[in-house]
């Protein structure tokens, strides 16, 4: 593992800092994170400018191999996404771009590849993820919705839930079982369409305080072309391949460095009882703990870039970032609301300091411990998979 930057690597650092400074300005007042881009049209329009200064330069394709414009070296990647974290800009798909456009490079047939990269690198197409059902979450296999082969399309029918951004997409990547009588495992597809195609019906799920990310998705006698990605039959491979991708995600880790600068700098200049936060020895503690912590998260996702790279990555490997991601991000804003006290529980308020970032980020970051499979399930694969202990009855 060499965590060294080549000449190339440095120059391109340095222009994806500028780029993205540039782009914070535009930034619409409050954005923060995932919700900003999903819940209101400001939002997502922002993200959608970003995606395409990104993709003029070429970077939603970054580290694509050769023959597909991108550099091949996944570090170029989480350099990027540095950048983008550091300054807190949207514009990166993270279903589109982080999760479906590996998994087609890894799985997918020459077709879907001619047909769907250009589509995420030209960062006008967004997508969602249609997997979680009803009755079908951690135990994704239990999915219900089917996808029937008439010809060379498919009629799919069943619902779908939490499907973040689902009332933005254009298309959807999801699972669907396309044999009732088959192998367990054996009997899904994984398709992709477009999210506009009748009987396709978008029902919200609100923030109790009212933001809109999540949705309920009814699908109706959806007829769509047959785009799979893998074999028919064999979507289940191709949802692990993704899962890999999804719960690795590097962004959500290397997002924290310019948090906790906000928070340091908060703590040398806010005084109470006339003495700045900055001296009183359990926040300093505190802090210090969890900058140590994200230096740790820094080095992991290097790790997970070094591991993609040589094509090594695993599940276990990819649940292992995700839980210390995870739990980073809700230790992090737990400390937050703690400095802050009752000024950390409120936005867009003259009384919200570091621009409601606590408040955000105390409402946002505890669903990462959930979502992409929930952190008890990532424990049980690495103590079954990775460790080899016994399966519990
Ligand atoms: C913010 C957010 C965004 C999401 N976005 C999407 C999306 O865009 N697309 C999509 O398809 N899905 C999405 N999801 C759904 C997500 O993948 C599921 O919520 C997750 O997989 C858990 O499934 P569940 O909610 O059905 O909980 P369940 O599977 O019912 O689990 C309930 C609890 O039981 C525990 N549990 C279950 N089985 C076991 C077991 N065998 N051993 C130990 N503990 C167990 C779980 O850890 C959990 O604590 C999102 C979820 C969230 C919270």
């Amino acid at each position: 593992m060499d965590f060294g930057f080549t000449e190339e690597q440095k120059k391109r650092r340095q222009e994806f800092y500028k780029v993205c400074a540039e782009l914070e300005k535009y930034k619409p007042r409050g954005f923060y994170g995932l919700e900003s881009i999903y819940d209101t049209d400001e939002g997502w329009q922002y993200h959608l400018y970003c995606a395409k200064e990104f993709a003029k330069r070429g970077w939603l394709s970054l580290a694509w191999p050769a023959e597909y414009d991108g550099t091949g070296n996944m570090m170029d990647r989480v350099l990027f996404a540095e950048a983008r974290g550091y300054h807190g800009v949207p514009g990166v798909d993270i279903f589109g771009v982080q999760m479906l456009a590996p998994t087609i490079l890894a799985c997918g047939s020459e077709e879907i590849k001619r047909e769907f990269l250009p589509m995420i690198a030209s960062g006008e197409v967004q997508f969602c993820e249609l997997w979680s059902e009803p009755n079908a979450g951690s135990d994704l296999a239990a999915l219900t919705s089917t996808s029937i082969r008439q010809g060379n399309e498919f009629v799919i029918n069943g619902q779908k839930i939490w499907t973040t951004g689902a009332h933005r997409a254009h298309w959807s990547f999801g699972v669907y079982k396309d044999d009732i009588n088959g192998t367990p495992h054996h009997n899904m597809s994984f398709l992709l369409f477009d999210m506009k195609v009748p009987g396709i019906t978008i029902r919200p799920i609100k923030y109790m305080n009212n933001m809109h990310l999540y949705n309920e998705v009814f699908l109706d006698n959806v007829r769509v072309p047959a785009k799979i990605v893998g074999q028919e039959h064999e979507g289940w491979m191709v949802v692990n391949t993704l899962a890999a991708f999804e719960r690795s995600n590097i962004d959500a880790v290397v997002s924290m460095q310019r948090l906790l600068e906000d928070a340091v700098n908060y703590c040398n200049t806010t005084k109470q009882d006339g003495v700045p936060l900055a001296r009183n020895p359990l926040i300093r503690s505190r802090l210090a703990k969890i900058a140590g912590e994200i230096e740790a998260s820094r080095t992991l996702a290097y790790r997970v870039a070094d591991l993609q790279n040589r094509g090594e990555l695993t599940l276990m490997d990819a649940g292992a970032v995700k839980i210390f991601s995870s739990e980073l991000l809700e230790r992090f804003a737990s400390l937050m609301t703690d400095i802050l006290g009752p000024y950390g529980q409120v936005k867009l308020s003259r009384w919200a300091v570091m621009d409601g970032l606590c408040e955000r980020s105390y409402q946002e970051h505890f669903v990462g411990s959930i979502s992409m499979g929930t952190n008890e399930i990532q424990r049980n694969l690495i103590a079954w998979r990775g460790l080899g202990l016994p399966r519990m009855k």
